[in-house]
This record gives C-alpha cells, structure tokens and sequence, in this order.
C-alpha cells in the first residue's frame, strides 16, 4: 500500500497525535529547524532550564556546602531509582555516575574478575567504537589473556542469531552489545540473547544508550547481568551529562569497582583510612557527582515517565514507517537504500539512509540557502545519514519536510557544491 504523499496528511497525523503537547515543553528557538539528532543530543526541555538555574542559583548560591544534605548527596541514586523504571530494573539496582565509557571500563572489570578462568569476551562490529577501545584495554589490562571476539554483520546493519550461538562457548565470561545499535539502530532480542548468554554460563552486559527512552526495556525480564546507558540522547540531559550503570543485585557484593573512590565506600563522610565495600549499587560511584549537570537531568525523566514508554515507542513506530515509505517514494530512484532493518520490532529509534554522496547530501541538508529549512540530522562513516525519531517533540510534518527536502537536494544534485572535506564532528 502506497503513502499519502500529501503535507496535509502529514498535517493530520500531527493533529490526531496524542503526543503532540509535549513538543511544548522544549525550546525550540527556530521552528523552521528541523532537529533529527535527537539521537546523538537531545532538545533542552524547558523545565531543565529552570531545575540547573535553580541549582546554581538558589543551591549553589545561595545554599552552598548545605545543599549535600538538603539532595546533592542522594541525586544520583534518588535519579538512577527513576531512570530503573525506565529500563524495568529494581530502584536498587540503577545508580547516576560518570560517563558511558567509564561505566563500562567499571563493570567490564567487575565482570572479568568474576569470571576468571573464562577467556572471552563476545561482542559484534556494530557496536558503538568507544565500547570497543574500553574491552581493547581490558584485554590489556588483564595481560593479554582475554580474546576479544566480534560477531560480524553480513550486511552491516543486522545480525545473525545462529553465527552468536556458533560464537559462545565454555570460555565465554562475557557478552557484551549495544541493544540498539548506533549506525543501523539494529536491535537485539534482549531476552533470547542474555538467555544463550546464560546458557553458556558467561555474563551479559548492553549499552543501553540508544534504547533508554526511545524503547521498552526489561532487564528484569531478560534476567541482565549488567547494563549502562547514555543519558544525553534520548533522556535529553544535556551535552556530556553524567551516564548511568546497572548491576543485578545478587551480583552487587560479588562484583569488584576496579576504581574504588570515596563516594562508592559504605560512608564517605567518616573518611576512615580504608575502603568498605557497602555491597550496594553505591558502591560503583566513584568520586563527587557532576551536580550541575546531574540536575538538569530530571525533567526529560518525569516526562518520560508520565508519558510511558509504551507511547513513545508507539510513535516512534509510526514515525518510522511514515519516514521510509516516504524514502521509497522519492529518494530510493535516487541512490539511497535503507541502512536500518526493514521491519520495526528490530530497529530502534532512528532511521539509517545509505548514499554513496551521503556526506556532501547532509552538508546541503544543514544549509540555510538550500531549500526552506535546515534540516539537521547526523553523519556518520562511510555513508549513513541517520534520521533520529525523537517522539516527544518530532513531528510528522518535519518528517514530510526533510524528506522532501532529501528529494530537492537529489533532483538539483545539490550536493556537489560542497566539498568531501569532513568536519572534526560530524
Ligand atoms: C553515545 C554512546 C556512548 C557514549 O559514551 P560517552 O562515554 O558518554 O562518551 C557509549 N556507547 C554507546 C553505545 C553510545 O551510543
């Protein structure tokens, strides 16, 4: 069945959508841009405005070394309790820290200490490259006596089930994935894979950051091990806001934080000589909390929250299949294929669209002389243009726009004014 290729269609999908008052409560300064990266850094909700003015001003200010005891102290633990409603673990088993990358040097380590007399460690090429430096420099750290092993997509966007089930084994110790995947935004049946993880007796480990608040997550269900996430994507924290880990309880005693910091001791505040492990998620805490950034945090979570994420990813379904039926009518003839699953219960949130000229077609999308709009979306290497659905404030008429846009670009080969030349970040 063919799409309405009517903007007044677009127009009565955002009337009907019951999402649409959220859009909002974000600001939206220009409301000709079009903002589909809302998967590499969320908008800025407008009530983050007034949570990190208030912690400077009045908490900083004018509360100073009090506020550790009027909430600072309890932030990134009260906040993890809600983002573990998000992705279905226990209030105890979520905690605010650091970055992603730290978190996931952090269990990472925990994991393979636990695990020791296993020597592999399973992931796949999909996988966000970050991910892979850190378990890099695990195999190193541990004296060179672990195997990274990478299941490889055939066709650079999914993977292959039966090829992981060939891949673990008696020295598996650990599997560890982004559930959504960057590029592609591939995703992985979370349960069957940390059921065969299990299987294997290894332990299972996902990066959660392009999933949490973009798609329903159970760790419970799926009996995960360990997770971390993002929450400048689809949490819309803020540029470089802290991340967060999980950890299944009974493994929260066993599990060693290689970086045992004051924070993560049973109490801080009685600066004893020696470290105590307190054998709760607050021991993977490291030092004093990105306080400013933590708190601009909390007003995407409430929304998220109250809308459910049951109707965001409704949405975000819809969104996407709007979008690539819109693709096949005006941009396949035109060279571009689809970078991300066909079918939606594999994909994430975003929606990958390959092009030889991907490059110089997203350098015309961002110009403000070429067409109505700018449309932003991201790049990222060889050829993805990645188009970010980003329920809470993406409309389908900005949908209908860029794509028609895509269309302009390709029909006026727009894109060979610019030069192949990248940017440092693209
Ligand atoms: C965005 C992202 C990260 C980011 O890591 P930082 O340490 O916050 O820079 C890590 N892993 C994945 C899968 C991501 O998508």
């Amino acid at each position: 069945m063919s799409v309405d290729l009517s903007i007044e269609y677009a127009r009565k999908l955002d009337r009907e959508d019951p999402l649409k008052d959220y859009r909002k409560q974000f600001v939206i300064s220009d409301p000709s841009l079009i903002y589909l990266d809302g998967n590499s850094l969320g908008r800025l909700p407008l009530k983050t405005v007034e949570y990190a003015g208030m912690a400077i001003r009045d908490q900083w200010g004018d509360r100073l070394i009090r506020s550790w005891n009027e909430g600072w102290y309890h932030q990134s633990s009260r906040l993890g309790r809600k983002i573990a409603q998000i992705i279905g673990a226990h209030p105890e088993e979520v905690i605010v820290s650091d970055s992603t990358s730290i978190n996931l040097y952090k269990l990472g380590y925990g994991a393979l200490k636990m695990m020791k007399g296993r020597s592999e460690i399973v992931s796949d090429d999909m996988n966000f490259p970050s991910d892979l430096y850190i378990l890099q420099g695990l195999v190193r750290q541990f004296n060179g006596k672990h195997t990274l092993r990478l299941l490889k997509s055939q066709d650079g966007i999914s993977s292959d089930m039966t090829e992981l089930v060939r891949m673990l084994g008696k020295r598996t110790a650990l599997v560890t994935l982004s559930h959504v995947a960057f590029k592609s935004a591939y995703m992985y049946d979370m349960e069957k894979v940390t059921e065969l993880a299990h299987m294997h007796g290894a332990l299972m480990f996902w990066d959660l950051s392009h999933s949490v608040g973009a798609v329903p997550v159970s760790l419970k269900r799926a009996d995960a091990d360990l997770a971390v996430g993002c929450t400048y994507k689809y949490l819309n924290g803020g540029p470089g806001a802290s991340a967060f880990l999980y950890v299944k309880r009974d493994l929260q005693e066993k599990l060693e934080n290689p970086i045992q910091g004051w924070f993560g001791d049973k109490n801080p505040f009685e600066f004893k000589l020696h470290y105590r492990d307190p054998g709760t998620i607050r021991k993977f805490q490291t030092g004093s909390p990105p306080v400013l950034s933590v708190s601009g945090m909390e007003p995407a979570i409430d929304m998220l929250l109250e809308v459910g994420i049951g109707a965001v990813r409704q949405k975000s379904v819809a969104q996407g299949e709007y979008l690539i039926s819109l693709a096949r009518e005006w941009l396949f003839k035109h060279g571009f294929r689809l970078g991300s699953p066909m079918f939606a219960e594999r994909r994430g949130s975003h929606i990958s669209l390959k092009h030889a000229e991907a490059y110089r077609i997203c350098r015309a999308l961002n110009d403000p002389q070429v067409g109505n709009h700018v449309v932003i979306p991201d790049f990222r290497e060889p050829n993805n243009i990645r188009l970010g659905i980003t329920p809470l404030y993406t409309t389908y008429t900005e949908i209908y726009r860029s794509i028609k846009q895509l269309r302009y670009i390709m029909e006026n080969r727009i894109y060979e004014h610019y030069p192949t030349s990248r940017d440092m970040v693209t």
